[in-house]
This record gives C-alpha cells, sequence and structure tokens, in this order.
C-alpha cells in the first residue's frame, strides 16, 4: 500500500494541507467511494467517519449528484456572474432561502467557507460605512475556526496555525464561550469595548469544530445574542460545518430564538462533491448597499462565483437533504451515538464526552495529551488507519461525524475500534 503507484507519484510532486511533508506517511490512494465507504487503489475499504472533512452528507459518489451534474455539464459549465445569470443559481438561492432561519434574503455566492466569511466580514464593515457611521471593531469566539485566508485567520483564534501571520491579522476581540454562569462577565466585557463601535460579531453557533468539538451552553449564548441584537451588533452566524443538519435541526441557529444578520455556508452545501460558498444576508444588510452611489456597491467577486456546476449538485444534495428519509438517519445516528455515549462516559480514560445530532466527541486522558501537535493524535490516526477507520483526532480529541447514510453496521465498526483502542489504552 505505502509503495503504491498513485501514492509514490503523489509523494514527488503533491504538497499537501496542516501536512509536515518531511516527516508525514505516504498518504493513502483512494480511487473510489461509495455511501460511507472510500476504497483504495488495492480495493481496501476504509469507513469516512468524519465525512471528509465534514463536508460529505450523503455519501460518497451518490448517483443523483453525480446525475445532476452530468447533465449539467451537457448544458452549461460556467458563465461571469456579473451582468449575467443562470437556472442553477437561481434555483438554489430561491430554494435556500426557503429552508434558512427566518429573515435571511438574499445569497451572495462563493467559493468555500473561507470565502464565505470574508464576504460576511466585508457585507459587515461596509453595511455601517455605507450608512455613514464608523464601526470597526469585530468580536469572535475564543477557540473560533472560520478558515484560514487572512481574514478568516484574524476572526480565528490565535494558535501555532497562525503564529508566523499574527502581526498581519487585522484586531479583533475574543470572547469567552458561554457557559452556565459567566454570560454576564462576557457582557461585561463587550459594554467595556464600546458596543457603539462593535460592528459585528462572528460565530460558529452551538458548536465550534477545528477548536475541538467544543459545545457550548445554549441558554447563555441566545442571552449573548440577545445583547449584542440590542446594541446593534450585527451577527454573523458561521454555519459552514454546522448546517445541512449537523446538529439535529436543518441549521444550528434554529435552537436559538434570535435570528442573524448573515449565514455562512459551505462544506455540506454541495453534499461534499464540490467547492461552493454561500453568504446569505436581511433585507436590511442588503437594503444598506442600494444607492446610486457607485462606491456603496459590494466590490467582491471571485471567477468561479456561482459556478453551474456546483449550484446544480447543491441543488441535487438539496434534493435529498429534504427527503424525509435524510432526517430518519440523522436521528438514527444520534440513537446510536446516545447509547456508545453512556460506553464512553464509563470509562476512566475519557472526559467531557458529549453529543449534539450527529456530533459524537470526548477527549482521551493521558498523561503528555495536550495540545494539537501532540504524538497523541498522531498515534490515534495511525491506530484508526491500520483499522481502516477515518478518524482523524484535533489533538487529543476524538470525535465521530459520518455521512448520514453511514449504516448501523458501519457505525458499530467505528465504536469497536474504539472500544478496542481504549482496551490498549488501558493495558499500556
Ligand atoms: C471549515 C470551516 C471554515 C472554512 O471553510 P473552507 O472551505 O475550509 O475554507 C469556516 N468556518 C467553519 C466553521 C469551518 O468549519
Amino acid at each position: 500500500m505505502q509503495t503504491s503507484s498513485l501514492s509514490a507519484r503523489d509523494q514527488e510532486v503533491i504538497w499537501h494541507p496542516y501536512t509536515q511533508m518531511q516527516t508525514a506517511p505516504a498518504p493513502i490512494g483512494i480511487v473510489r467511494g461509495e455511501g460511507a465507504l472510500l476504497f483504495d487503489e488495492d480495493n481496501n475499504s476504509y469507513i469516512d467517519a468524519t465525512s471528509s472533512w465534514w463536508v460529505n452528507i450523503h455519501g460518497h459518489a451518490h448517483p443523483h449528484i453525480a446525475q445532476q451534474l452530468a447533465a449539467q455539464a451537457l448544458q452549461l459549465q460556467h458563465c461571469i456572474f456579473a451582468g449575467y445569470t443562470h437556472p442553477p443559481a437561481v434555483n438554489l438561492a430561491e430554494r435556500l432561502l426557503q429552508i434558512l432561519p427566518a429573515g435571511q434574503r438574499r445569497v451572495f455566492y462563493s467559493d468555500n467557507g473561507s470565502t464565505a466569511v470574508e464576504v460576511a466580514l466585508k457585507m459587515a464593515l461596509q453595511y455601517w460605512d455605507n450608512k455613514g457611521l464608523r464601526k470597526q471593531k469585530i468580536l469572535a469566539f475564543k477557540n473560533a475556526y472560520h478558515g484560514d485566508t487572512f481574514g478568516a485567520m484574524s476572526v480565528s483564534q490565535r494558535s501555532v496555525f497562525t503564529r508566523v501571520f499574527d502581526d498581519f491579522l487585522f484586531e479583533v476581540h475574543f470572547l469567552d464561550v458561554p457557559t452556565p454562569d459567566n454570560v454576564t462577565d462576557i457582557m461585561a466585557h463587550i459594554e467595556a469595548l464600546q458596543t457603539e463601535q462593535i460592528a459585528a460579531f462572528i460565530f460558529e453557533p452551538l458548536l465550534q469544530g477545528a477548536g475541538g468539538m467544543i459545545m457550548y451552553d445554549r441558554a447563555g449564548f441566545e442571552q449573548l445574542l440577545q445583547y449584542c441584537r440590542a446594541k446593534d451588533i450585527l451577527l454573523i452566524a458561521d454555519e459552514v460545518m454546522t448546517g445541512f443538519g449537523r446538529t439535529g435541526t436543518n441549521f444550528a441557529m434554529e435552537q436559538v430564538s434570535v435570528q442573524p444578520d448573515m449565514i455562512c455556508l459551505s462544506k455540506g452545501l454541495t453534499g461534499g462533491s464540490m467547492a461552493l460558498g454561500i453568504t446569505t444576508c436581511t433585507a436590511a444588510i442588503y437594503d444598506a448597499f442600494l444607492s446610486n452611489d457607485k462606491l456603496k456597491t459590494l466590490f467582491h467577486g471571485h471567477s468561479f462565483t456561482a459556478n453551474p456546476l456546483a449550484c446544480s449538485v447543491a441543488l441535487a444534495s438539496l434534493d435529498l437533504f429534504t427527503d424525509p428519509a435524510c432526517k430518519t438517519n440523522r436521528t438514527r445516528i444520534n440513537g446510536l451515538h446516545t447509547r456508545f455515549l453512556e460506553t464512553l462516559q464509563a470509562s476512566p480514560l475519557i472526559k467531557n464526552a458529549r453529543l449534539l445530532g450527529t456530533i459524537l466527541a470526548f477527549e482521551i486522558t493521558t498523561p503528555n495529551a495536550d495540545g494539537y501537535t501532540n504524538n497523541l493524535a498522531d498515534e490515534l490516526h495511525r491506530f484508526f488507519k491500520a483499522r481502516r477507520i477515518m478518524l482523524r483526532p484535533l489533538g487529543n480529541t476524538l470525535y465521530i461525524l459520518p455521512p448520514y447514510c453511514i449504516t448501523d453496521e458501519q457505525l458499530e465498526q467505528v465504536y469497536d475500534s474504539i472500544r478496542t483502542l481504549l482496551v490498549q489504552l488501558q493495558t499500556s
């Protein structure tokens, strides 16, 4: 497997993301996918227990998505999106606005999660500028992750990932994540920043993904949003990972009573099959850009804005997502996770086992298990890879975040591998 031609050829020419190329093991060449399984060059199957970086929701190589893509490719593959439009972009915007939390009225297309965040930040800052107000402070949560481009890095937690660039990132005020008893302190923190100068608060609703699958207090979160709303601070919900059913509801923001001014979407948007980003906003945001003054225009776009192929697969994914079978699958996974959670909670080697929708997460406690760069993460990754299960820990945090089509048997295999890990850790 390690000497296979694809893997070997890769090592001559490719530079992989987040990878120390000198020490990383050779990548596994994946040639085919089906449902929750991926197959390597030697036809070994791997269970994709983390949805290929949290993007895949309906399974790999889904025929409906493939058919829609093929049909669209014979019709129109790409077209400039300023001054021109096309059916997939309009159809997708219409259908998305119907299922998004109330109040969202406009769809702005880009390419990925980071660009969806960049667009939201620009919209927020220019919204105030267009209104003739000077509001330039931005709030985000500690541990936040909003992407790897400079604006998105700026609103993310400073870390070993951003260290080299920290001097180039703009200033952001980082708030504690809500717990049942710190909301008063967080509000005091915001108050001290002079709320009339704050443009926006960007957050991952209910769950911080890359920060370590941190689930936070819903009531406190809601109270915080209410406070920001009362202070005229724009609310940007980054639903790039929580969107499309991950947290139980279609979108995480459905679980709180305050609705955001903007929503960022990507990852599950195309069912995980193509790159596409979306930033939606309310009528109030949109209207502030309407003017005879050209300087009030949102001057932002990308070559592949609203690519028809990407929009068509997003539409195909929506067909599958809005089918009641999808919800049934999510409930089924949540039920199985709930039972396994008890096993985890009973283990002395595990702390902080938690569950939200289809996401089950926990920390492994060993003497030197701390931080993203520890060796435990590499060891765990190796352990699961050897068992042909794709689980990639975030530091000492392990999580299962499967495609919704994963079968009971496949999920049990994932649980079994974790049980085996716990036995090994116990005896080592
Ligand atoms: C992954 C992620 C992003 C960045 O999306 P990319 O498509 O990787 O640029 C932004 N926000 C959240 C919450 C994410 O999980």
